[in-house]
């Protein structure tokens, strides 16, 4: 197994690939960036470029520093130019493409390369069962925006490694953020514990109790930084109902993360949040 990363390979250029990416390039790893949807790649880009322009406005960031990280990052064109140390994926959150991506990536790459996923619910060992060295997968979980927020749950799967643990840890700190160990169960803690959040309120909001800004404002002024439907339109409303539905299933099923229909039918009609400009919301109004 590698024991000092210097390149990491991030795979999606969604929500959280982006932000990922932005994160490992502004700690000074070369990092790539790679897609299935060539387009999706030039719009992360794009998208941690105006990040780090942001940064820079509000004097967190030098134009220097700025100007480094974005060197940093190389998009990869081609499957076959994802090689690294340490490759991420932040893809669809289903466990057939996370599965088949990483069997494809462990046929390109030595086997001393770290695997890493970001799923938010599905099972670790399950993800990293489909590999000829399941120890050598980890789960990284990054909270949204990846590149703002500070926590990452640290996950090892039945085969993971103890020393690839240890070293997520230690490199989770390197480049700036707080690791927490978490056990492979579903949904990890945070999502776990969050779930109720999404679920409850897609079900009072059901329920006709109050609307979709009515119950928004409600919990903002209650404490929560954010109310549910701006938050899932923010996680992504098609990524907030997988990760409901995984932990659904995963608990033999349980009705207490039953997904909801109403969130289905945005799905349906291709309303996936702040992503696809509506959701709950509509951005194009902005
Ligand atoms: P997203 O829909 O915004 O982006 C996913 C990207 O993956 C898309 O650009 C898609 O084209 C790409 N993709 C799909 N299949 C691929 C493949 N085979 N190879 C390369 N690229 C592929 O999703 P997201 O919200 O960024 O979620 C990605 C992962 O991160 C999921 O596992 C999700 O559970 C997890 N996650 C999401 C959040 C969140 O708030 N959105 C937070 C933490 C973790």
């Amino acid at each position: 197994m590698v024991t000092s990363v210097k390149t990491v390979a991030v795979l999606g250029a969604g929500t959280m690939g982006q932000g990922i990416a932005q994160v490992f390039a502004a700690a000074g790893f070369k990092t790539k960036l790679y897609d299935i949807n060539s387009e999706l790649i030039h719009h992360g880009m794009t998208a941690i470029r105006n990040n780090l322009a942001a940064a820079v406005e509000k004097g967190r960031l030098s134009p220097d520093e700025k100007l480094q990280t974005e060197k940093n990052i190389t998009v990869c064109s081609t499957f076959s130019e994802i090689k690294a140390d340490l490759i991420i994926e932040a893809v669809t959150e289903k466990l057939d493409v996370k599965q088949k991506l990483f069997g494809e990536i462990e046929k390109i790459n030595s086997d001393k390369s770290i695997l890493v996923t970001n799923t938010s619910s599905l099972s670790v060992t399950q993800i990293a069962s489909a590999l000829n060295k399941p120890s050598r997968c980890v789960g990284l979980h990054f909270f949204n925006p990846a590149h703002q927020m500070k926590l990452v749950e640290v996950i090892a799967g039945t085969d993971t490694d103890p020393e690839l643990v240890a070293l997520m840890m230690e490199l989770s700190k390197k480049i700036g953020k707080i690791p927490v160990l978490a056990k492979d169960s579903p949904g990890f803690i945070v999502n776990r514990v969050a779930r109720h959040y999404y679920v409850e309120s897609l079900m009072v909001l059901e329920e006709n109790v109050s609307d979709v800004p009515g119950i928004d404002k409600l919990m903002r002024s209650a404490g929560f930084k954010m109310g549910p439907f701006e938050l899932m339109d923010l996680i992504g409303v098609d990524t907030n109902f997988s990760v409901t539905t995984s932990l659904h299933e995963a608990f033999y099923p349980d009705p207490k993360f039953l997904p909801s229909k109403l969130q289905q039918l945005k799905i349906e009609a291709g309303h996936l949040g702040r992503k696809t400009g509506k959701g709950f919301y509509d951005y194009a109004k902005n």
